[in-house]
């Protein structure tokens, strides 16, 4: 949204309200004349200030839980253009209706947020000090995550401040602020409980002031009767600027006693920072909670950690992310963990309870003792069919191709254990095939189906760089590591595919998944990344529909005949209609004309933050 928005002309990004102010009266303050601007206390919120009879209006526009937009109390719109669009015909609580757009002078752009500018290098910082990953696992971190991180960032950037004192006593905040320079407007936060409420301690001619911060039922923080704030680098800089009810503006950050910083993130003078964030750049990242989820085994991070970051307040988001869990990266990323393709069978416990069955046999949960540690897997376990030696080339195939292959977003293999029976340890997804999952939980949100759609296409942009085609890509073999994590499995039928011809020609038909299959695979058994494109298209209408069959009622060759004749699947009840657009062109008919995984991973990434920031 904020990347439309940047583009409109009457946009003004990170501006005061009294910088609003002046630009409608240099434009003239006729009636209806209005601007947009960022909001300075709403997370991925807007402000619009409108002028009438020579006055200044100023109205919040909420982004709301849905992802629509409303001034409070209001409609609620998709975008903030269109709220706008909508009061430019009905005045619906307005002073008055939106006449003319206020435009920004010519060569100016929309003013950047102290917040904006710094949150690249954040969460870079914290996703490597948090997960200690770096090169391409760091990379699709950030890329996958980037709307749960950068409000992770934003919720806890605060604790990188040296105004932030984390949770000391109101007696013991007072020596700190009278210590040193004790100049007007010096200024600290502690923590008062753990249920997210604080305290703004502001040295008053050579008194300490208290003012208590409290978190409101829908999380909003503010000083009694004061302006409401998502967070508290929010409410210091407004309060940095203007008093607005308190007896002065902060000025100072007290810093906190030495030992109690990190070491810094940012230079301290970092262009673009606000006053109060400016000296915050000396930040202690190395403090930013790492919170263990339920269920979720966390790696160990670098570095110790100071005391007063406790459990993430209740506010927060708790949800897991990829990175949380211990398929993210390789077992063998850590060096001391030798890889080898063979797994000894005395280090290999088979649990009971079986999670899958399949041609070969079962697939079951299991503990595999490394060196460092232990892991516990899922085993393919052949079944003993001596008449049947198809089906061990079958699995060993898989199990080669696997091995090739090292993305968070793909089911890795761990090793081969040849032992009573062949047996192939991978990574565990305990949540099991995608369309199962979805089938049994219909209360999914879009935006989940979305997040976890979109880590597929970055697991199938990967297997096209390498040159892999998977030829079953369908929901039933994307597997959940958890409600928020994806992997692709099942490789029996992939293939390495030659750099210059990237594709693959089948020898026969076979038994083929044809209702997921591009046409040229079958009429020409061609097999490409660009085929695993249209299967890809099939697996978005199965996550869409919470799992329903697709083309339910026909038989392949009835599929074969509505897709020759033009005709395509309807789009899922209740499917955004980008996403079914997006769905369409992975059905494009002619493979040169259908675009690949380079292609539709950056589609499906914007429409994602989008509904997600
Ligand atoms: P076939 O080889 O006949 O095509 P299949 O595709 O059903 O069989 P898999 O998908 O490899 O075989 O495994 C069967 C089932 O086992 C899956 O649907 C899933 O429920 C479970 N399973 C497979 N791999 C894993 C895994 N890594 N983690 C958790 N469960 C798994």
């Amino acid at each position: 949204m904020a990347d439309v928005v940047n583009t409109l002309p009457f946009f003004y990004g990170n501006i005061t309200r009294e910088e609003a102010e002046e630009h409608l009266r240099h434009a003239g303050t006729a009636s209806g004349l209005y601007l947009l601007r960022q909001s300075r206390n709403y997370l991925g919120g807007f402000a619009l200030s409108v002028s009438h009879s020579k006055r200044c209006y100023h109205y919040t526009i909420e982004r709301q839980a849905d992802q629509t937009y409303a001034i409070a109390g209001g409609k609620s719109h998709p975008s903030p253009v269109d709220v706008i669009d909508y009061h430019s015909q009905e005045t619906d609580g307005l002073v008055c209706l939106l006449k003319k757009p206020c435009n920004r002078p010519k060569n100016m752009q929309p003013k950047i947020g102290p917040f904006e500018d710094l949150k690249e290098k954040m969460i870079r910082e914290y996703v490597k000090q948090t997960w200690n990953l770096q090169g391409a696992a760091l990379e699709q971190a950030i890329i996958s995550q980037r709307p749960q991180l950068e409000k992770r960032i934003a919720t806890t950037a605060h604790e990188q401040m040296p105004w932030f004192h984390g949770s000391i006593t109101r007696e013991n905040s007072e020596p700190r602020l009278q210590n040193g320079s004790r100049v007007n407007g010096k200024f600290l936060i502690r923590q008062r409980d753990q249920n997210g409420s604080y305290a703004l301690c502001l040295l008053h001619e050579g008194q300490v002031m208290h003012y208590r911060i409290d978190r409101d039922r829908t999380g909003k923080l503010s000083i009694p009767d004061g302006k409401k704030f998502d967070t508290l680098w929010q409410l210091v800089e407004h309060y940095s600027y203007k008093p607005d009810g308190l007896l002065r503006v902060l000025t100072e950050p007290c810093p906190r006693p030495d030992g109690e910083m990190g070491r810094p993130l940012l230079p301290r003078n970092h262009p673009g920072l606000g006053p109060t964030l400016q000296s915050a750049a000396g930040g202690i990242f190395s403090m930013i909670k790492n919170v263990p989820i339920p269920g979720i085994t966390k790696k160990p991070t670098p570095g110790p950690r100071p005391s007063f970051t406790k459990d993430l307040n209740p506010y927060e988001s708790k949800e897991a992310m990829p990175m949380d869990t211990e398929v993210y990266e390789s077992p063998y990323a850590d060096p001391d963990e030798l890889r080898s393709s063979k797994v000894d069978r005395s280090h290999l416990y088979l649990e009971d309870g079986v999670l899958g069955s399949g041609n070969f046999g079962t697939v079951m949960k299991g503990i595999y003792k490394m060196r460092k540690t232990e892991k516990t897997v899922a085993v393919k376990i052949l079944k003993n069919d001596d008449d049947n030696p198809a089906v061990r080339d079958e699995m060993l195939r898989e199990a080669n191709v696997m091995q090739q292959l090292d993305n968070p977003y793909i089911v890795r293999m761990i090793g081969i254990c040849e032992a009573e029976n062949l047996m192939l340890v991978m990574e565990l997804a305990e949540l099991g095939p995608l369309n199962k999952f979805l089938q049994k939980n219909k209360q999914t949100s879009m935006k989940n189906i979305t997040e976890l759609v979109h880590q597929v296409s970055m697991g199938m942009k990967y297997l096209e760089e390498h040159n892999f085609v998977h030829r079953d890509l369908a929901a039933r073999n994307v597997l959940l590591v958890t409600q928020h994590y994806a992997k692709i499995s099942d490789f029996g039928l992939s293939k390495a595919v030659a750099e210059d011809q990237n594709y693959y020609t089948a020898k026969c038909h076979g038994k083929w998944p044809v209702k997921w299959y591009a046409p040229e695979c079958i009429n020409y058994f061609k097999f490409s990344s660009k085929s695993d494109v249209w299967s890809f298209g099939v697996l978005m209408w199965e996550a869409y529909s919470f799992g329903q069959k697709p083309y339910k009622g026909l038989k392949g060759n009835d599929v074969m005949q509505m897709i020759e004749s033009g005709k395509r699947m309807d789009a899922p009840l209740n499917c955004p209609e980008e996403m079914y657009e997006l769905m369409r062109t992975c059905w494009t008919y002619k493979t040169e004309e259908r675009p690949g995984f380079s292609v539709v991973e950056p589609r499906l990434r914007e429409y994602y933050y989008d509904i997600a920031q």
